[in-house]
């Protein structure tokens, strides 16, 4: 095994056990989440300088002006996705980043498409899935703003940056009985909704108060 999968003292058993008790006072209940969290190791998603601060809750700068989501906001936001239906098919996820929320989502639904408009973010965190045998992801370089029309409809839809509405193109790309959960909205004043499709139309309901980092158009 590679020296960054190994439990080097900061990253030890105890370690993530705080972050897995911190989650569950935080109210997240579901046991197959906090499993595959307890699981996976967050540290090696980030920088060697900052892979002590790995399993603390906070966001943390993967460069290019990004930080990767902190420990409760993944948490949370797959057990919203988790909770809408029995089993997860086919997940559009729109912000790779660093691939800590990818490598999450792999392991709880059948195939997850992850979209990232910064090539080199991408990349890299394509390396890592790989390194954690995490092959039922497929990635793009792309707009998320556009989506990934080739594999919808999506049952899930997870979106890891705020843009200041929902887009069109997201909203058609889900199932019927779908979920996407996406933060709305700018800087300090962002909402996280979930959206339900049903059969006649689109459930909107807002959540909690929430920072992400802005939904930005274009490729890089
Ligand atoms: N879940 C990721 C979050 C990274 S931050 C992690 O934990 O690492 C959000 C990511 O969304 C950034 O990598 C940013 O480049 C990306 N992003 C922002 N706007 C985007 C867009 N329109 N299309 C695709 N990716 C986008």
């Amino acid at each position: 095994m590679i020296q960054s999968l190994q439990g080097i003292g900061m990253t030890s058993a105890r370690t993530r056990e705080r972050m897995i008790n911190r989650l569950i006072q935080q109210g997240i209940c579901s046991h197959k989440i906090l499993d595959v969290m307890r699981n996976t190791p967050r540290h090696i998603f980030m920088d060697e300088a900052l892979a002590h601060r790995a399993y603390e809750d906070t966001a943390l700068p993967i460069g290019y002006n990004q930080t990767i989501s902190q420990p409760y906001i993944v948490a949370k936001m797959t057990e919203l996705l988790l909770a809408a239906s029995a089993r997860l098919t086919c997940v559009l996820e729109i912000g790779t980043g660093c691939g800590y929320q990818t490598a999450i989502l792999a392991q709880l639904a059948d195939h997850v498409y992850s979209v990232e408009r910064i090539a080199p973010l991408q990349k890299k965190a394509k390396d890592r899935l790989w390194d954690l045998k995490l092959k039922n992801v497929s990635y793009l370089h792309s707009d998320g703003g556009w989506g990934w029309p080739d594999h919808a409809p999506y049952d899930g839809i997870l979106v890891a940056a705020a843009p200041p509405e929902i887009p069109e193109m997201l909203l058609q790309q889900m199932a019927i009985g779908g979920v996407m959960l996406i933060p709305i909205g700018k800087d300090d004043k962002q909402q996280l909704q979930r959206v339900t499709r049903t059969e006649s139309g689109y459930d909107i309901e807002k959540l909690e108060p929430v920072v992400f980092v802005p939904f930005l158009s274009g490729r890089k």
